[in-house]
This record gives structure tokens, C-alpha cells and sequence, in this order.
């Protein structure tokens, strides 16, 4: 992330403008990547378009919500119809798409999940499953594993374990943090924690996205289920960024053949639209009667778009395109880590992947990432960057990308790692 200041004193006009905006009107915390960032103003497909009128393959993709890319037809289509329609009600009236919807991710969550609570970002449906996880067992404690990122809302800051997300001055003493996927004391801590105390539940991300595109270890989410199963403590999947396909299944927690007690989704969800989900099961939701409502969770326009994506993921085999392409890309960059020292390490599973760039620990690399960034965008590629350190290079395109788009990406990338050795 790079700070708002611009280094370039050629700055476009438009850009220096609202940079003066934002420095006037808004609230500093809200960081923008680039020392010299383009000025966004259309999105086409896989592409981004600047107010010059320069084209970026978007390899993020809105930090991976835009699978269909930028202005698709069938999300164009389906919101225009349900704006003429109806645009808003909230959830004290009952309106067709929320219960359609509610339906289809019954139809396509593990079997034993079938309840939905609709709101409008990650956060709050981590916030819901937190709240619902508490009111089901009667307990205040939670676990969650380091390197984790749930959200920007108090409980859901207080299980984030990502130093530079918690700003909170004073994050709940409620929230206890485990040692991560790549700390191999991961599960027996959690297991002397779970036999300890009471908790609630443990929040983890199948992957680690934040975090840097942390995998867990095989058979660790197996082991996971069982130690909560041991200790009648709830497991929340917080499928934010790896839910809808992202990674090669619908969510990532199908690869470990375990269903958790809840789900929460985002992001791809609505390809761009503010429209997250709690996802439970029968079991839970049938004790969650007290009042819950969010103004805008299950707007119909959000709600109709999430059904066209939904059917478009499945009419195209999303799925076996995001496997395919992801396997495909990671060969490519496996390939390239060959020819350059500076990458330690590639990671991920369907189109997630992180390739992380020299030692993280002394902020050289993540110098080098930011310069790396600066140098694919200026010749024509956004990608993303996380971990803790801030020196993961991630690659979350739109799943309908082509493999042509991910050659001339990787062969870009290439280039832009040899000149850094210069
Ligand atoms: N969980 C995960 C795994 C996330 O990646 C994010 C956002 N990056 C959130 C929760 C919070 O989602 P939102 O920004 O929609 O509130």
C-alpha cells in the first residue's frame, strides 16, 4: 500500500485533483495503492480504464469480487431489470429475489447449511456469525488463528490477527489468537486452548488471503472440525474471499471435505454489488429468533445480480475454469521463480495465488513489491499485494480470464523482475 503523497511531478490533472480531494475531504486511514495511481473511470471486461484513456488487465479484480470482470452483461442485465422493478424495501417486507437467493445457496452450500442472514459486507457477515455462534452456546470466547482478517467492525477487528488491521484501541479481551497454517504448534494449540475454556467458536479462512495466501496443511481443517466437535465449539468458514468459485470449488472448505458451522460470503457474491451472507445450518438458525435486521441486506437489486452470477458461474463451469486457469498460471510463475532468486515462494489454489518476493521480515521486500506493483502497472497490470510483511504479489483475476491474458501477465511480471536486479 502505497502512501497518498505522489512522487511524479508530471501528475495528470485529474489525478491531482482528486488526490487534493481526498486530502481535504477524506479520512486518511483510506490508503490507495501507487505512488503515481491512475485515475479509474471504466471497466470492460477484464480491463480497467483510466481517465487517459490507458487499458490494465485487472489481475485483483476488486480484490477478487469481480469473477465476471467489469460490466458484464448478465449483471447489467439483471440489475437494470430489477431497478425498473423494485429498488428497495429492506427486510420487513417480503420481496422474491432474497428468498430465490436465500434458496440457490442452500442448493449449492454442503448439505447441512441451508439457512442464509443477507447483509452488506464481509465484515458484517462475520459480525453475524460471531453474534449467532455466541447466542447459540452461551459463550463470549472466540479463537482465531494468526494472520487471519475478518473484517473492520469491533468483534470482527478483535478476531482480525493481522497487526496493521487492528487499529482498535480497544479490541474485546473476549478474542484469543492461535498460532496460524504456517506454524506447524497450529492445532495443538488449538486444541489446548478448546479443552482449556469455553469458546464459542473459532474463526478461520480456508485460505489465508490478507494474511499473504496462507494454505493450511492437508487434513488440518479434518482435525479442525473434530476438535470442535470434541468441545461443542462452533467453526465459522470465513469464505469472503475464497467463496464462489475462487479457488476451484463453490467454497474452499469443499476441498476439505468438512462443513462448518457457518459460512460467510461476499465479494464475488454480488460481482461488484454490497451483498454478503451468513450461511448456517437448520440446527443453528432455528435458535436465532430474535429480532436481526440490516437495512440493506437482501436488496433485491444486490439479490438479483447474486442470481445471475450465480447462474453464470454454473452455466460456464466457473469452477473447473478458475482449477484449470489457476494451475495454469502457477505452472507459469513456478517456472519464472526458477530464473529469479528474488521470489521465496508461490502459493495458492485456484485463482488465488501469492508469490511472495524476498524476506519479509526487514521491509526491503516490501519495497521491492510496491516498485514491482508500480512497474506492472505502468506498463499496463494491477496486481494485489499482501501479507504480513506487505511482500506477497497476489494474482486474484477474474475468474473468466483468458490463459492468453495470463501469459502476457506472466511474461510482463518476468520482465519487470529482471529489471529489478539491475
Ligand atoms: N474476511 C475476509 C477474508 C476478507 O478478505 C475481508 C475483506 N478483505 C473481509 C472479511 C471484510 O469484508 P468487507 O470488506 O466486505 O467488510
Amino acid at each position: 500500500m502505497n502512501v497518498a503523497a505522489p512522487q511524479n511531478t508530471t501528475i495528470r490533472t485529474g489525478v491531482a485533483r482528486v488526490l487534493e480531494q481526498k486530502r481535504r475531504f477524506l479520512v486518511p486511514s483510506v490508503y490507495h495503492f501507487y505512488c503515481d495511481p491512475p485515475l479509474i473511470v471504466r471497466g470492460d471486461g477484464c480491463e480497467l480504464i483510466d481517465s487517459e484513456g490507458r487499458r490494465y488487465l485487472d489481475l485483483y479484480s476488486g480484490v477478487g469480487a469481480m469473477s465476471l470482470g467489469h460490466s458484464h452483461p448478465d449483471v447489467l442485465a439483471a440489475a437494470h431489470r430489477q431497478i425498473e422493478e423494485l429498488q428497495h424495501t429492506t427486510t420487513i417486507y417480503l420481496t422474491p429475489p432474497m428468498f430465490d437467493l436465500a434458496e440457490r445457496l442452500a442448493e449449492l452450500a454442503p448439505a447441512e447449511i441451508n439457512r442464509s442472514f443477507f447483509c452488506a459486507s464481509g465484515t458484517e457477515a462475520n459480525e453475524s456469525a460471531l453474534l449467532m455462534a455466541s447466542q447459540f452456546t452461551g459463550r463470549e470466547q472466540f479463537l482465531s488463528l494468526d494472520r487471519g482478517l475478518h473484517g473492520r467492525t469491533k468483534a470482527a477487528m478483535s478476531v482480525t490477527q493481522i497487526p496493521m488491521w487492528r487499529t482498535d484501541p480497544f479490541l474485546l479481551n473476549t478474542c484469543t489468537r492461535v498460532p496460524g497454517y504456517d506454524d506447524q504448534s497450529s492445532l495443538q494449540s488449538i486444541e489446548r486452548e478448546l479443552r482449556t475454556r469455553n469458546y464459542a467458536a473459532v474463526i478461520a479462512e480456508p485460505i489465508q488471503g490478507n494474511g499473504g495466501i496462507i494454505m493450511p496443511p492437508t487434513g488440518y481443517w479434518q482435525t479442525l472440525r473434530k476438535l470442535c466437535d470434541d468441545t461443542d465449539t462452533l467453526l465459522i468458514a470465513d469464505e469472503v474471499q475464497t467463496g464462489i468459485n475462487r479457488t476451484g470449488t463453490f467454497f474452499a472448505v469443499n476441498h476439505e471435505h468438512v462443513t462448518p458451522d457457518f459460512i460467510t460470503t461476499a465479494k464475488a457474491l454480488g460481482n461488484g454489488f454490497p451483498i454478503a451472507a451468513c450461511l448456517t445450518t437448520d440446527r443453528i438458525a432455528d435458535t436465532c429468533k430474535r429480532p436481526a435486521a440490516a437495512t440493506y441486506g437482501a436488496n433485491p437489486i444486490a439479490c438479483a445480480v447474486a442470481l445471475a452470477v450465480l447462474e453464470f458461474h454454473q452455466e460456464n463451469n466457473l469452477a473447473a475454469e478458475a482449477m484449470q486457469k489457476g494451475i495454469h498460471l502457477e505452472v507459469n510463475l513456478q517456472r519464472l521463480a526458477q530464473r529469479n532468486d528474488i521470489i521465496t515462494s508461490i502459493r495458492g489454489r485456484g485463482l488465488m495465488i501469492g508469490v511472495e518476493l524476498g524476506d519479509g521480515s526487514n521491509g526491503a521486500a516490501a519495497v521491492i513489491t510496491d516498485r514491482v506493483l508500480e512497474a506492472m502497472k505502468d506498463s499496463g497490470f494491477l496486481l494485489g499485494k499482501t501479507g504480513l510483511g506487505r511482500n506477497v504479489v497476489t494474482f486474484m483475476p477474474p475468474l473468466v480470464i483468458t490463459a492468453q491474458q495470463l501469459d502476457t501477465a506472466c511474461e510482463q511480471f518476468e520482465q519487470v523482475l529482471d529489471s529489478m536486479k539491475k
